[in-house]
């Protein structure tokens, strides 16, 4: 068959955690819009956005050390922090909104409260520590953050990482109990049901294998329906490419300009995850602690609670890796069909930079078991191998790109790409990730669809009441945004339906 079957507003390719953000946007701005959505796998929240692919932090910069930096003076600069905690506060507002509007329910089967800590061990890194709280806690956004260098708090707030370490080495935390997990698993599920009662056509096991342009502006979209084979065409005047790592090599199929000279690069990850009752009542933070030399930032290992399918379990890592595949499911062939005539010169020069971050890879990968228990035995000295097995989460493909710094300079955020005329935008990378969907999607609209924005605005702000605002230069907006979405979203811990919960 190669006639176009139908024409729709919206195509949205892939149901991850994005597609599903922009489809909930969309239908609140734009209620009338068709929208279709094609997913190339059996269910949504598959891929990265699955709960046991990613490690469900809500990234609001009260642990990640990452995020701040120190400066030649000695100061501490915390303006990525504080941008990431906003960021992390427009999709917080979002779902309250749904929630709120009975759009998706029960918050604590997506949202936990959480303490959020930062670890560090050695005196030069405790001091550091120290600067850094020092300079966050002067921000609203970060009230509540307290420091302790005492081994008996320390032992109050972490006693699992506590036990068995060698007395009077320098050690210190950040805590807060601001912090969240966050199942974005479950958060798509929620938001793909509420898009199907909607209207909105979800086709499940229909891979996207082409995207064209056609005369009259629109895109044309080549499906194949995985079960029976069969080749379907769709069109649409914007077309979302929300693939996770599929997504670079649709954007290279539409053949926009902005799609050119832009490689990809797989990192893959591994926790480890104890799900011993015993070992996991021991525990109750997220624990974020200082990458290794020469590891890139997703790798900073860290030791959370997580709250999986009504179970609490521990998980820690992750473990980077080489695999050339740029999704979970996706083929050994992805990384060098990834490389095209206009993007050789950019991935070749990455390739050469790159090369003590790829040494590290290789070298996380050939990691025994063993190895990876002594990682974790920085963390907690006297883990046993028997309470911890090994997980395999999702791929992330880091945007390599030509910029100021140089011909293939690696990128460890998140991009959208989209075409001159807004017909087609696409999401590459995957940090912060999941927790900044909200402020990603309104970008999109942003880019494109200007022409909407200003009848849209007073919706977007009855939603997201901080959307155009800093929270951090607006205390009392923040005040009034905190108090509403923790009661929106269940975010006391003493809440008695978080107890009934488990
Ligand atoms: C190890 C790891 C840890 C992470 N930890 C965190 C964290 O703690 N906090 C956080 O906020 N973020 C985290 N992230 C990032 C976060 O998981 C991602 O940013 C987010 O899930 C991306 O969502 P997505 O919708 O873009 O992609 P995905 O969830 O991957 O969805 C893309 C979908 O597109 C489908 N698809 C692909 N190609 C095609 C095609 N050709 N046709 C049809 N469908 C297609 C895929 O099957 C998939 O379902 C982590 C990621 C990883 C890998």
């Amino acid at each position: 068959m190669s006639s176009v079957q139908k024409k729709t507003d919206i195509i949205l390719i892939g149901a991850g955690v994005m597609s599903a953000t922009l489809g909930a946007l969309l239908k609140e701005l734009a209620p009338d819009w068709e929208i279709k959505v094609f997913e190339k796998l059996a269910g949504a929240g598959e891929e990265s956005s699955n709960e046991w692919n990613n490690a469900g932090t809500g990234h609001a910069a009260l642990c990640e050390l990452n995020y701040t930096s120190e400066k030649p003076d000695g100061s501490v600069d915390i303006s990525k922090a504080v941008k990431i905690n906003e960021q992390f506060q427009l999709s917080r507002q979002f779902w309250s909104y749904l929630v709120d509007h009975n759009l998706i329910r029960r918050p604590q089967d997506f949202i936990m409260p959480i303490p959020h800590m930062s670890w560090v061990e050695g005196e030069q890194a405790v001091s550091f520590l120290n600067k850094r709280f020092k300079a966050l806690s002067k921000n609203p956004l970060f009230q509540g953050m307290e420091f302790s260098d005492d081994p008996r708090k320390l032992k109050e707030w972490i006693p699992l990482m506590m036990e068995g370490r060698t007395p009077n080495q320098p050690v210190a935390a950040t805590k807060t109990d601001a912090g969240t997990d966050v199942n974005f698993g479950a958060l798509t599920r929620l938001l793909f049901d509420h898009l199907q009662g909607r209207d909105v056509e979800v086709h499940y096991k229909h891979g996207i294998k082409d995207i064209k342009r056609t005369g009259d502006g629109m895109w044309k979209v080549k499906v194949q329906n995985l079960d029976n084979g069969q080749i379907e065409y769709h069109a649409a005047k914007f077309v979302f490419i929300g693939a996770g790592g599929g997504s670079l090599s649709l954007l290279q199929k539409t053949g926009i300009p902005e799609s050119k000279h832009i490689g990809g690069f797989p990192v893959s990850g591994l926790f480890m995850v104890c799900q011993n009752p015993e070992v996991v009542a021991r525990h109750h933070a997220k624990v974020y602690g200082k990458a290794k030399l020469g590891a890139p930032p997703m790798s900073v290992p860290h030791l959370d609670t997580r709250y999986i399918g009504n179970q609490k379990a521990l998980l820690f890592g992750p473990f980077a890796g080489f695999s050339p595949k740029f999704l979970k499911t996706g083929s050994n062939l992805d990384l060098i069909n990834s490389v095209k005539p206009n993007n050789l010169f950019t991935m070749l020069a990455a390739g050469a930079k790159e090369m003590a971050l790829t040494k590290y890879l290789i070298q996380q990968l050939m990691l025994s078991n063993e190895q990876r228990m002594n990682e974790l035995r920085e963390f907690i000295p006297n883990a046993k191998s028997e309470d911890w097995k090994i997980v395999v989460a999702g791929q992330r493909v880091q945007v390599i790109k030509d910029t100021a710094e140089g011909k293939g300079t690696l990128q460890f955020g998140t991009e959208v790409v989209s075409a001159a005329d807004g017909s087609v935008a696409a999401l590459l990378g995957a940090s912060p990730g999941a927790s900044t969907a909200v402020h990603v999607m309104l970008e999109v609209l942003e880019k494109c669809f200007p022409q909407h924005m200003k009848a849209w605005e007073p919706k977007i702000k009855e939603m997201i009441p901080s959307y155009g605002v800093s929270l951090a230069a607006h205390p009392e907006l923040l005040q009034e945004v905190l108090a509403s979405v923790t009661q929106s979203l269940g975010l006391r811990e003493e809440a008695p339906q978080k107890q009934a919960y488990f």
